[in-house]
């Protein structure tokens, strides 16, 4: 394990030893160690979906983890704001676009560790080491099975052909799922093929768009729409709910690009005030001890491959995801914005 972080030098506490009577020193080294023993993680993951892990992590390490949480954009731009001065040992988001928006932002540092990288496949993580991907989450088709016959399914760029016209259900392109998947399907196939794709998704809308995933997968059950696009934990938790819903889930892309996934992930800020202790945060997140709970806990996919699936997420069958890097999802998230905008998807 290594770390190179820039910033001050781990431990370095601002009470003064010089001022501590000579046979207090040691016992003030100990307590010292004690009161820096806590780490500040600022997390826009669902306080019940981080805590757990977090309080895991303590209960193995003796370190204490302060958690704050709020949405990635106010985050990143708390952590900017404070410079020098931040508390924040280590930043936890979702999706990559987030993650390399951070990056682009200058409060990451690059990390480089063994460890981490035996973890975290390649294309699950920043290639300068400026975050990791944690947990894996799918974005693929949730169809009606009264309406829609799997074999009649294929891939993303085939919900724009015309025989779906008024079937198809989504989210908002102002969500960064979406702005993701469309930016990887420009990595893919370039600008102009993946404007007539969107286009064509939007010419077979059901209806307007959605606030949420969860909304589109309870549109797909209730027959408003026949099929739509959504995150798979969210429709593991509609299940958890309603066992009986008659929808299921398709893989994509199978025989091309594979199925476009997504990560929660992590990095360390620049100023962290103890690099050190980020990074052993951080590493043991990537570990067999963190990850099936990071991934359970959501109904999400550890990014650590030497970890199994939960039974429950395994049900739902095994698939060919996406390699293609996710910094592409960051790169050109404006490029995705501005296409989805000019196609009239709202
Ligand atoms: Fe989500």
């Amino acid at each position: 394990m290594s770390g190179a972080c820039k910033g001050p030098v781990p431990g370095n506490r601002s009470f003064s030893l010089t001022r501590v009577p000579g046979f207090f020193l040691a016992m003030v080294l100990v307590a010292g160690n004690a009161f820096s023993a806590t780490l500040t993680v600022y997390s826009s993951r669902k306080t019940h979906l981080i805590q757990p892990v977090l309080d895991k992590f303590t209960k193995e390490t003796g370190i204490k983890v302060n958690l704050i949480t709020d949405k990635a954009q106010p985050l990143i731009a708390k952590i900017k704001a404070e410079g020098k001065k931040t508390k924040a040992d280590l930043l936890i988001t979702v999706d990559a676009g987030n993650l390399w928006y951070a990056g682009k932002e200058g409060i990451l540092a690059p990390v480089k560790s063994k460890f981490l990288e035996t973890n975290i496949p390649p294309y699950l993580r920043d290639p300068g080491g400026l975050w990791f991907g944690l947990s894996v989450r799918a974005r693929t088709i949730a169809y009606n099975t009264k309406k829609v016959k799997p074999e009649d399914l294929k891939d993303y760029e085939s919900l724009a052909e015309s025989s779906w016209k008024k079937r198809l259900c989504l989210r908002t392109s102002k969500k960064v799922y979406n702005q993701s998947l469309v930016a990887m399907l420009i990595a893919e196939h370039g600008e102009k093929r993946t404007s007539e794709i969107v286009k064509g998704w939007v010419d077979n809308l059901a209806t307007s768009v959605f606030s949420s995933d969860t909304k589109v997968l309870e549109a797909v059950a209730a027959g408003q729409c026949d099929l739509g696009v959504v995150n798979t934990y969210y429709f593991g938790r509609l299940k958890r709910k309603r066992p009986d819903i008659p929808v299921k889930l398709y893989w994509p892309n199978q025989n091309s690009s594979g199925v476009h996934i997504n990560v929660s992930g992590a990095g360390i800020p620049v100023y962290a005030p103890d690099p050190a202790k980020s990074l052993k945060l951080l590493e043991w997140l990537s570990g067999t001890s963190a990850q099936d709970l990071i991934a359970n806990l959501n109904m999400e996919y550890p990014a650590n491959k030497d970890i199994p699936v939960a039974p429950e997420v395994a049900a739902w069958g095994r698939f060919k995801e996406s390699q293609m890097n996710l910094s592409k999802a960051g790169e050109l998230q404006g490029a995705a914005v501005r296409l989805m905008d000019r196609v009239g998807y709202q």
